[in-house]
């Protein structure tokens, strides 16, 4: 693979610690296999036909002490197209395994994923930098190891979207167009078809999953489990102690912990994962592989945008908080070959649930602009509201945000004009949400804030711009007709989601009629 010795990019300082601490894999052929006794392959990208700079994230960039000049040059777009490395890059694909819909699934692995290096910013922070689609591994499975542009476009700006809204989450900090086609079969209808490819380049402090624990423990390999822990420990969780059980307990309470706020995160913005496997967990707790996601727009706990999940809706938006529980056990039965007393693992579970009620309640509170819930009697409230949303059909975001503006003396449904999908469902609940608002209000005044307090806390709980599904789609057709520009302008609006941005209605409008059944707003394959 070419290495640019001399190029605008930065002289990064590379620490490839997962190589260099973990053991790595004696076999460099190519070709899928089953790894054992390894934490990682090298592997090297496949070149790309014409790496094309799509759109980037500038906020990842400067992170990366990467400055426009060095974004914009051709060297940049050769890197993260997976053409060449720089000094110091050492790509490497990393071996997992996973529940995968509720049943065991054996080594799974980066099979389009590769990891290029872990680079020491100059602020000091640690971040590895991670292809997404740029070519097949020993992990494949045969697969291509590749990503259409629909699906790297839907990536890209979600990373991004999230960590604005405030939601733990991988960062990304480039999409590189190919120039290959790729063929997928987007409906499973056996009609498969050309489509443009790309590459993400995602970034985070680790992607360590809850897979990676898991498959050594399901192979009984407990010593490279009990080095892949203490791993994981030393570098994302350094203050609990040196390696050993206690620490792997209080490893396991808090990877629970900050699952717990990470799942809150979503279920207040009205984001649903779609592909809650244990391999798409992440041991940071931050949220990992984006794919057939969704946004809630008419508030559905049952809704899933994942058509391989519509039989059972496993991961519907609101099973959610049990998934996670239930991925969390998963993780606790791996960790319970190094972890003794095995208490100390259901502790683990407790803070999760005592952790995710706690976060609900907060966020609870300010959504609906309170100090704090009181009692039962708020979570009543905030309860009886989500059903109300459920029957009328209410757009979640809408509503919110719309609720902020209320006059809690005089209240009245004028400021929902545009968050019902339906006259028929509306006229259904207008009575019950008019006598809802009014206890609202009356719990509000009770409390005694001015109406400037009460709404700054409503405005940084409720986002006025999340990433609706159509929007996402929108900006997908114009790329496939060779206009990428549209991502970057939907980029800088979901950068600043929590402020009113006058002159970007457009952006928070509800779902339009035409995106209601139309494949990759309502509905998404894993194809991708
Ligand atoms: P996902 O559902 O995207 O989390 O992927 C599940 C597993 O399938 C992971 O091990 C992926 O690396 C692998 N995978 C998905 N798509 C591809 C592909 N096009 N080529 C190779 N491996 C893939
Ligand atoms: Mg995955």
């Amino acid at each position: 693979m070419r290495v640019l010795d001399d190029s605008p990019l930065p002289r990064w300082r590379f620490d490839n610690a997962w190589l260099r601490e973990l053991p790595v894999d004696p076999a460099e052929a190519s070709g899928s296999r089953q790894v054992h006794g390894a934490a990682a392959s090298r592997v090297s990208p496949t070149p790309v036909a014409q790496p094309r700079l799509l759109a980037y994230a500038a906020e990842v960039a400067t992170m990366l002490d990467l400055s426009p000049a060095a974004v914009g040059s051709e060297a940049f777009a050769e890197v993260f197209g997976g053409n060449a490395l720089v000094p110091g890059m050492e790509p490497w694909a990393t071996c997992y395994g996973g529940h995968q819909f509720g049943v065991w699934a054996g080594q799974l692995g980066d099979g389009r994923a590769l990891s290029l290096g872990e680079v020491v910013a100059a602020s000091g922070q640690r971040w590895e930098l991670q292809l997404k689609g740029a070519g097949p591994t020993p992990y494949s499975r045969g697969a291509d190891g590749r990503a259409v542009l629909r699906s790297s476009v839907r990536e890209f700006l979600c990373s991004e979207a999230m960590h604005h809204l405030g939601v733990p989450t991988t960062r990304a900090l480039c999409l590189v167009g190919t120039g290959e086609a790729v063929v997928r079969d987007m409906f499973y209808d056996g009609r498969p078809r050309p489509e443009p490819g790309a590459i993400v380049c995602r970034v985070a402090p680790s992607f360590a999953r809850f897979g990676h624990l898991e498959l050594p423990a399901a192979r009984r390999d407990v010593a490279l489990l009990e080095r892949l822990a203490a791993f994981v420990l030393r570098r994302c969780y350094p203050d609990l102690g040196p390696p050993g059980p206690e620490a792997y307990a209080a490893m396991f309470r808090e990877v629970a912990a900050r699952t717990a706020e990470m799942v809150a995160g979503w279920m207040r913005v009205g984001f649903v994962h779609g592909v809650m496997n244990t391999d798409n967990m992440s041991l940071l707790g931050i949220t990992i592989d984006y794919g057939p996601y969704g946004w809630l727009e008419d508030f559905d706990p049952g809704w899933t945008p994942n058509t391989t999940d519509r039989t059972h809706r496993r991961y519907a938006f609101g099973q959610q908080p049990a998934v996670a529980l239930w991925n969390l056990t998963r993780l606790a039965e791996a960790l319970a070959f190094i972890v003794e007393p095995h208490e100390a693992l259901q502790e683990g579970l407790d803070a999760y649930v005592d952790g995710f009620n706690a976060a609900t309640k907060r966020n609870l509170a300010a959504k609906l602009g309170l100090e704090a819930c009181r009692g039962d009697d708020d979570v009543a409230l905030g309860r009886e509201l989500e059903a109300l949303l459920h029957r009328g059909e209410v757009d979640m975001t809408l509503f919110y945000r719309g609720l902020g503006a209320v006059d809690a003396d005089h209240p009245t449904l004028a400021p929902f004009e545009e968050a019902f999908y339906d006259a028929g469902r509306r006229a259904a609940v207008a009575d019950e949400l008019q006598t809802w608002l009014g206890r609202w209000a009356a719990r509000v005044r009770d409390q005694g804030w001015s109406d400037e307090a009460r709404r700054a806390v409503m405005r940084r709980a409720n986002p006025r711009f999340v990433l609706r599904n159509y929007l996402a789609q929108e900006v997908i057709d114009q790329a496939e007709h060779g206009d990428a520009s549209g991502i970057s302008r939907l980029l800088e609006v979901l950068r600043h989601p929590y402020d009113d941005q006058p002159g970007q209605e457009r952006f928070a409008r509800p779902r339009p009629e035409w995106a209601r059944h139309r494949p990759g707003c309502s509905m998404l394959s894993c194809s991708s």
